[in-house]
């Protein structure tokens, strides 16, 4: 990528630049009507809401650093061309999961697609008490049908081989994920914080060696099990919907890895957003049932995934794993269930492992949630967020012993 020619966009030059582009002006309509908002609430990224007389876009420009930070912390431009070709994927693997993509310009780092609204952020919804009808169907088959079709159980080998490739590109992405997620939580690293009240609780996780052997475990599988394409951000930060749709978005995290992974992060956002309830509720036990809710999503989520997967598994495995011609075309169908039965398990197993790292790494890392960081009380904030690092250390832990999401579900409400 030629980075001399790489302009970042801002409200005022917009219009300018991209009135030009056939496929967005024909969204929109007459350029010097075009209206723009800059509306990136992410850590990374800059996301321009453009409305013009016939429609509206969003437009995602990658910057060449970490938004967060600022420039002290550099970050390729070509995380834009994972996510496109991510989104690309993941539309053709499940249709209408993601934002359309309308244009796409590498040397801008810039992705124009589908501005979908009345759509919000899944994370607010989940504090503010709200449902979404499908919710779990959508998230569940998302997974299974991503998961599925961008491995060898799918694709020809030689395209498995060249996306692995090319995903594995995503170097510095990886980078952030391998640090953040699967190491700094269990030392003291530089861009580390976490509320004061928790200190106690962290040396505990610190002190507890299966936990630190558990999280490399993990790391390991993450950068090394390069069985499919992960979206790499699964949390409910990257899940927009109305009362009744749901669309995932933001895929820049892009890699190949284990697929447990996605399934993994998915959950234990959902665990927050279960185990943060007591905080945003307006008097004791009002969330009692909401929270009930969550954990229905969560049994669902995996109940779905585990359909979708072994629905998939039965009718288009297509690829060189598991082939008919040792299992069905001999008469031993029993054989490919048997094997799908231990994929399973071993996915059930990976999933649990993630699930518990990523509960620690967005209490006591850089990047957290909302859904602990908007409770205004500090105590109350410690106290519900000493739950969650105990929970995700005993799934993380256990995850060899742990056999069904009634034992997860159940965990959880002891952790309540
Ligand atoms: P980042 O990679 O910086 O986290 P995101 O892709 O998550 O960027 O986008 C940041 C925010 O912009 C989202 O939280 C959402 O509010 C908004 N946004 C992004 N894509 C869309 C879209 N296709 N339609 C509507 N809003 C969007
Ligand atoms: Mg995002
Ligand atoms: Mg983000
Ligand atoms: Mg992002």
């Amino acid at each position: 990528m030629t980075q001399q020619d790489y302009e970042a966009l801002s409200p005022d030059t917009l219009a300018a630049r991209l009135g030009p582009v056939d496929s967005i002006r024909s969204h929109l309509g007459d350029p010097e009507k075009w209206r723009v908002r800059e509306v990136g609430d992410g850590n990374l990224n800059l996301v321009f809401i453009v409305d013009g007389p016939e429609g509206s876009v969003i437009v995602k420009q990658a910057l060449p650093y970490v938004r967060l930070v600022g420039d002290s912390w550099p970050l390729p431009l070509k995380r834009a061309f994972f996510e496109y070709n991510a989104l690309i994927r993941q539309e053709a693997r499940d249709p209408g999961s993601v934002p359309q993509v309308f244009h796409f310009d590498e040397t801008q780092a810039m992705i124009a697609m589908e501005f979908l609204q009345p759509h919000v952020i899944l994370r607010k919804v989940l504090i503010d008490g709200g449902k979404v009808e499908g919710l779990a169907e959508v998230l569940g088959k998302f997974c299974a049908r991503t998961l599925f079709r961008g491995s060898d159980l799918s694709m020809p080998t030689a395209d498995r081989k060249a996306d692995a490739a090319m995903f594995l590109g995503n170097v510095e992405i990886c980078d952030i994920t391998e640090n953040l997620v699967f190491s700094d939580p269990y030392f003291d690293a530089e861009m580390n914080h976490h509320t004061p009240a928790l200190d106690p609780v962290v040396k505990i996780l610190r002190d507890d060696i299966d936990l630190k052997v558990t999280a490399q475990h993990m790391k390991s599988a993450f950068a090394n099990n390069a069985e499919t394409m992960l979206h790499g951000d699964l949390h409910s930060g990257s899940v927009m919907v109305t009362d009744t749709e749901t669309k995932v978005i933001d895929p820049e995290f892009v890699t190949y890895g284990p697929v447990g992974f996605d399934v993994g992060m998915l959950i234990a956002n959902f665990l927050h957003a279960y185990i943060s309830q007591p905080g945003h509720a307006s008097a004791p036990g009002a969330r009692d049932d909401y929270q009930e809710w969550i954990l229905s999503v969560i049994d669902d989520i995996w109940s779905t995934f585990e359909a979708e997967f072994s629905h998939l598994w039965r009718t288009e495995r297509n690829g060189i794993l598991y082939q008919a011609s040792l299992f069905e075309d001999q008469g031993h169908a029993r054989g490919s269930e048997q094997a799908r039965i231990e994929r399973l398990t071993a996915i059930w197993r990976d999933m649990l492992g993630f699930c518990g790292i990523e509960m620690h790494r967005r209490i006591l890392s850089l990047a957290h949630n909302a859904d602990f960081e908007t409770i205004e009380d500090e105590a109350t904030r410690a106290r519900l967020e000493a739950r969650a690092l105990m929970l995700g250390r005993t799934l993380a832990v256990a995850r060899g012993e742990i056999t069904s999401m009634a034992q997860v579900l159940d965990l959880a409400r002891q952790a309540n």
